[in-house]
């Protein structure tokens, strides 16, 4: 038995659930054994059928695909684990990136480990990861927060819980939210250093550093468009 044999796995297993992680924006970031995995599982549970269709379709791949998101996980999760328990292999994505991340991944896997089902990571793309390695802020110690909440009072609440924190923090925001997150910031946790990282990996990927007053002064009239992360530096000791 050769090395690589002894310690890859090299075929996809039944009724397994793998987190097959894709690509957040260009589709060269994915790994062989993603597309491996794809390739042989008996069918795809994915956020978004048309992006994952454009994904299979870009490296030839045809494969039953169920459209799985948090507006239906809760009807489908249980049809899906009765597919796993009946033998079949499932691969679950999501829109982009690491499938549980933000995203009803989450909710699938929580359910198929309560039943006994075997869950499989296929590891790749995260938005934060990257985010986060290109930000300059300190890698070693950080807090990822996901999504701060929409409404503007328990956002703010939210802000005002993390002011002692001292890892660097780590958003998921939307396009249409950021400017007024950003002046909440900017009340909130003052002149600390912070990172938006937009479009990561695609045609207009940007990365825009300084405080949020300076960020807010840079962008001047301009509204951020696209998918984006927001790093802010932790509470210096
Ligand atoms: N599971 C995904 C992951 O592993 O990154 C995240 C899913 S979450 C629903 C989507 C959020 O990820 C977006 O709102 C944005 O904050 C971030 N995101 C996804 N793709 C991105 C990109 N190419 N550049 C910057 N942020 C991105």
């Amino acid at each position: 038995m050769s090395q690589s044999e002894k310690t890859e796995r090299t075929c996809v297993e039944p009724g397994v659930l793998y987190l097959v992680s894709t690509p957040i924006g260009n589709l060269e970031d994915i790994t062989f054994r993603a597309l491996k995995v794809l390739k042989e599982v008996d069918l795809v549970a994915s956020e978004d059928t048309r992006h994952t269709g454009v994904l299979l379709k870009h490296y030839d791949l045809s494969k039953r695909l169920i459209s799985y998101h948090d507006f239906n996980k809760k009807k489908k999760a249980p049809l899906i684990i009765k597919d796993l328990k009946e033998g079949k292999s499932v691969a679950v994505v999501s829109d982009a990136g690491t499938p549980g991340i933000s995203d009803p991944g989450y909710y699938l896997v929580q359910l198929a480990i309560g039943e006994g089902i075997k869950v499989i990571p296929v590891p790749g793309a995260s938005a934060f990861l990257s985010a986060l390695v290109v930000s300059g802020l300190p890698t070693d110690r950080f807090a990822f927060e996901g999504f701060l909440p929409a409404k503007l009072g328990k956002r703010r609440k939210r802000l005002k819980e993390l002011l002692e924190e001292e890892r660097t923090l780590i958003f998921y925001e939307s396009p249409h939210r950021f400017a007024k997150t950003l002046d909440d910031i900017s009340e909130i946790l003052g002149q600390r250093r912070m990172v938006v990282a937009r479009e990561l990996t695609k045609k207009f990927e940007e990365i825009l550093r300084g405080t949020a007053e300076e960020i807010k002064g840079s962008l001047g009239e301009r509204k951020l468009k696209g998918e984006l992360v927001i790093l802010i530096e932790g509470k210096s000791a």
